[in-house]
């Protein structure tokens, strides 16, 4: 470029700077000049050698920011200030160390701000307007991050020519779904329509252009409409003394379309194309009043439809719009709208809160914007719902229990507070979460459990060896996390059980025990375990081994639930078998093993125990069998389990007989089967409890289908006893058969 153009460019640009000092001086003071002098060399210096897509010195943009911070959004200084720099950091050699060193923390924690924004917007995948609130709301503690870049995608929308197609295209489609509903809650009621518009020019160039076309044809009748049509009112205004200004605000493009589609009917029949608006310079406490008395001379003129009057002055919108509108009937039989509001409502609704807070504080400065960026996180957050509001409200509850963090590549991930560095790589992929050994924060190496916070730049450091630990789920928060965690587990168990489970089959073989459904219960409550999967869990990993399972197994001999008889060929081999040469305590009691064992004579000091599996009573055929945890055990010779303990056992056996005498009561169990009739329970207990020294612990019945079936456990002296209380018990009506607990049924 030659020296004469680069001279062209230098005065352009210092133009184009004194045309944002003329904007800012009714509002900024003389002091804020400086830095806003300081903002703008700043900047001018470090984008010297950037320039636009245009051709344009990049420096253009942020001043033309500024100025839309200014002018069109009423923002201060510090705004301004920040304005200047917004792309420096981003777009330059410049860090925010180097803007934190020239300005001060304020400028530099917005520009922060500012600068993570830029960086999802460059990402390729689209954002989602819920994520989209979300991070402006946490990544800006302050407002005016978002106003900010509110002002600059604004300036790009105006400048979007040129870009090339493909980038328009994105532009223009997350302008449409992101920042002109944002401008709308808000309040920016113009920069919403210039950005629908703006975007519409790009998304649908060819219906835009001929909305464009027909309003530009339409002008001229349009304009001579309006001219009758305010005639009357105008006169009648003045009689009344009111002071007034009458507009004829013409739709957007955009919204004129979207009448068009949502009630499917040409330009020509969409009514409202425009509206008139009748602004009254009332003072504040006249204000209703006369906008009031304004609509009663308008309807007094022309016949309003009931249906269509908005009331916005007695309840201002959310975003602060106030306005009385009505639509009536003009002497054409076409609809007219008909907006009224004072100058100070028409402001606000231009221009948003800004205008409001400006009349408030009467021009007080930053206090009067601080109030006004306070009440507009207030909008932002408020869960208050416009029709055309915000996407994704529902969300907004869950909004401050979250935070916003950041992959390396920039990708956004919103979490729970509270959330860690494995909560994030569970939110990454399962298979991140899984192989899941530490982090990156800020380049700093972290553990699992590191908490996360707003705004960190997460990377997860993986390594395939790397499983899901128990522990892991006191690190995490998110149900997410959580679950993929006990499915891992899960998982990891369910393998290391399938190996426990082979284990344990070749074990228990060596103890003559099968694997049935029977013994695996019987297993799970010998080790006091919930699940089979956590008895082969606890196989796989070692805690129950040979020795817990060849204690069970002797144990179990003795107690007798071996229900189920092996091949009879086995047999002398089992006899053969030696008892275990380890185990201490049983060869003990072996040694001491008496020849015959006198049973019943001191219930306090029983070496034996009485085996539940067939519960002997005394006048029983009995032996003794030592078993190592509950001492030698009594079983019945006829007890299901004997055969076996006979055969294989022999060695363990004692010879047992009753010496009893009747004070004795031993716990004995009938089985009972009938025909429900009325009164059954009663007979059974009345005929139990008649008998002589007998006591019932507890009877069980359960009926089905007009049949009963119960166990009944009572205290008894010996066989001749219980036999006499059996064919007692038969003879009452419905009871079929009674038979006695333990004893195999033939
Ligand atoms: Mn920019």
């Amino acid at each position: 470029m030659d020296k004469t153009s680069l001279e062209q460019e230098r005065s352009e640009i210092l133009k184009r700077y004194r045309s944002l000092l003329t904007v800012c001086r009714p509002t900024i003071k003389k002091e804020d000049r400086k830095r806003i002098r300081q903002a703008f060399d700043f900047a001018t210096k470090a984008h010297k050698d950037h320039r636009r897509k245009s051709g344009e010195p990049y420096i253009y943009h942020p001043i033309a920011v500024a100025k839309i911070v200014v002018e069109e959004i009423g923002l201060g200084a510090t705004s301004v200030v920040c304005s200047l720099l917004h792309d420096v950091v981003e777009d330059t050699d410049y860090n925010l160390d180097d803007i934190s060193e020239y300005f001060d923390e304020e400028v530099s924690r917005i520009i922060d701000g500012l600068t993570k924004i830029s960086d999802i917007f460059d990402q390729t995948t689209s954002i989602q307007a819920e994520n989209f609130r979300k991070m402006l709301l946490t990544l800006s503690d302050d407002v005016r991050v978002i106003l900010i870049k509110l002002a600059d995608r604004l300036h790009n929308m105006r400048t979007l020519d040129s870009l090339p197609p493909k980038k328009q295209l994105k532009v223009a489609n997350e302008t449409l779904y992101l920042f002109a509903p944002l401008a709308h809650r808000l309040g920016f009621h113009a920069i919403k329509s210039e950005l629908e518009d703006l975007a519409m020019k790009y998304t649908e160039p060819e219906v835009y252009q001929t909305i464009l076309q027909k309003l530009a044809d339409t002008k001229e009748e349009r304009n001579r409409f309006i001219q009758s049509f305010t005639k009357p009112i105008k006169k009648t205004l003045q009689q009344e003394n009111l002071g007034f200004n009458i507009l004829a605000r013409t739709k957007s493009v955009s919204s004129i379309w979207g009448k068009m589609k949502k009630k499917e009917v040409p330009f020509d029949e969409v009514y409202d194309i425009f509206a008139i608006r009748i602004i009254l310079h009332s003072p504040d406490e006249r204000e209703k009043a006369d906008c009031w008395k304004a609509y009663s001379i308008v309807t007094d003129i022309y016949q309003p439809n009931p249906d269509r009057l908005r009331d916005w002055i007695s309840t201002p919108k959310a975003n602060g719009y106030e306005s009385l509108h009505t639509t009536v009937m003009s002497r054409t039989g076409k609809w007219v709208e008909v907006q009224i509001r004072t100058a100070r409502m028409d402001e606000v609704a231009e221009k948003g809160y800004a205008a409001h807070w400006k009349y408030k504080e009467s021009k007080s400065g930053e206090s009067g914007i601080d109030k006004w960026l306070r009440r507009i996180r207030e909008i932002l957050k408020s869960a208050e719902t416009d029709a055309l509001d915000f996407i994704d409200d529902f969300k907004l509850n869950l909004f401050s229990d979250e935070i916003i963090v950041f992959t390396p590549k920039g990708e956004l991930r919103t979490l729970p507070v509270g959330s860690t560095a494995l909560d994030f790589a569970y939110s990454i992929h399962t298979q991140v979460g899984n192989n899941c050994l530490g982090a990156k924060v800020g380049h700093k190496l972290v553990p699992l459990s590191h908490q996360l916070k707003s705004g960190d730049q997460v990377e997860i450091i993986t390594s395939k060896k790397q499983v899901p630990k128990p522990d892991w789920l006191n690190y995490v928060t998110t149900a997410r996390a959580k679950g993929k965690i006990k499915s891992a587990l899960k998982e990891q168990k369910k393998k290391q059980a399938d190996e426990g489970r082979e284990i344990l089959e070749r074990k228990l073989k060596q103890f003559k025990i099968d694997q049935t459904q029977e013994n695996i219960q019987k297993l799970m409550t010998h080790f006091k375990l919930p699940a089979p999967l956590d008895l082969y869990y606890e196989v796989a990993i070692g805690n129950i081994g040979q020795k817990e399972l060849k204690a069970y197994a002797i144990d179990q001999e003795g107690g007798g639930i071996l229900s189920y008889i092996r091949n009879p060929f086995a047999k002398s081999r089992d006899t053969q078998q030696q008892p275990p040469a380890s185990h201490d305590p049983i060869r003990q009691q072996l040694k001491d093993k008496p020849d015959t064992l006198l049973i019943g004579d001191n219930m306090e000091n029983l070496t034996y125990k009485l085996s539940p599996c067939c519960n002997p009573i005394p006048g029983d055929d009995v032996f003794g069998f030592v078993s190592i945890q509950d001492g030698i055990k009594i079983h019945r010779n006829n007890c299901p389990n004997a055969v076996q303990l006979l055969s294989k056992y022999a060695y363990r056996v004692v010879k047992a007989k009753w010496t009893t005498s009747k004070s004795i009561a031993f716990l004995s169990g009938l089985r009972l089967r009938g025909i429900d009739e009325v009164g059954l329970l009663q007979s059974i207990t009345n005929t139990i409890s008649s008998e002589y020294n007998v006591n019932i612990r507890n009877i069980h019945i359960d009926t089905h289908d007009g049949t009963f079936e119960g166990e009944v456990m009572l205290y008894i002296h010996d066989t001749q006893h219980l036999n006499n209380l059996i064919k007692k018990l038969k003879k009452i009506k419905g009871i079929q058969k009674v038979s006695r607990i333990g004893k195999m049924e033939s």
